[in-house]
């Protein structure tokens, strides 16, 4: 089984990525967190742990490491430390030690961040994680998600490289579709955009 360090483990979304690769045959988590109290929640439920914070040292999370999900966010709050230059180190991290595929987290609007009002520093910091990525010599998908909601997940998207409007998805699909991107022959070095749509995840992910 590959193993697949998750960040932003005890995130919204971390936590259902972890939910599904618990499940899988071919994948096993390890849940990268930053609070002591995080590591029992994890380890309780049978799931390898790893403590660490994107704003220090992450250099050893990814000892024994197959591939990486990057679900980590500051919330708007500590865009350069964390979205950025925290990416950016774990980025760092599973270059140094042969990672074999990175599924960033991205979000829409990441791609031309001028273009966006308030949130400009967010995707600016986000942009800057992404081409970070696509020059360091790692196979990467970067999925670009719409606005996050909870409703229940429908287990289909609309997904292209570029889907020129704006809209929502269930973070469980946004999940489920990080998870399906593990793959080494789906979207391998792409970047696409993802929204609530009508066609199957997997199917979906193949067409990329
Ligand atoms: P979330 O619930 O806020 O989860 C973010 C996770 O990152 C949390 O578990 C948090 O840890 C962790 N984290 C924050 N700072 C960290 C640090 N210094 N070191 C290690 N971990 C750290 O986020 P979400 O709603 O699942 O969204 C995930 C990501 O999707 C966002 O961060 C954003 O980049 C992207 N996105 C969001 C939207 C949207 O509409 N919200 C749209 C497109 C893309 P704690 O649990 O300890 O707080």
């Amino acid at each position: 089984m590959e193993k697949i360090l998750v960040a932003g483990a005890n995130g919204t979304t971390g936590k259902k990525v972890i939910s599904i690769l618990k499940q899988s045959k071919k994948y096993k988590p390890v849940a990268m967190v930053r609070k002591e109290e995080q590591v029992s929640q994890f380890q309780n439920e049978g799931v390898e742990t790893i403590l660490a914070n994107l704003e220090k040292d992450v250099s050893q999370t990814t000892n024994g490491i197959d591939k990486v999900i990057f679900a980590a966010g500051s919330g708007g709050k500590k865009v350069k430390e964390v979205d950025q230059e925290g990416a950016k180190k774990l980025i760092d991290a599973a270059k140094e030690k042969g990672v074999k595929k990175f599924v960033m987290l991205s979000s829409m609007g990441a791609d031309n961040p001028e273009k966006a009002d308030e949130i400009q520093e967010y995707l600016k910091a986000k942009h800057n994680a992404d081409e970070y990525l696509k020059q360091i010599g790692i196979k990467y998908s970067i999925v670009r998600p719409g606005s996050l909601n909870n409703e229940d997940g429908k287990g289909k998207i609309e997904l292209d490289n570029k889907l020129n409007k704006r809209g929502e998805i269930p973070r469980m699909d946004v999940a489920e579709t990080l998870v399906g991107a593990l793959d080494d022959t789906i979207g391998k070095n792409k970047t696409f955009e993802i929204l609530g749509g009508e066609v199957y995840i997997k199917a979906a992910l193949e067409k990329i």
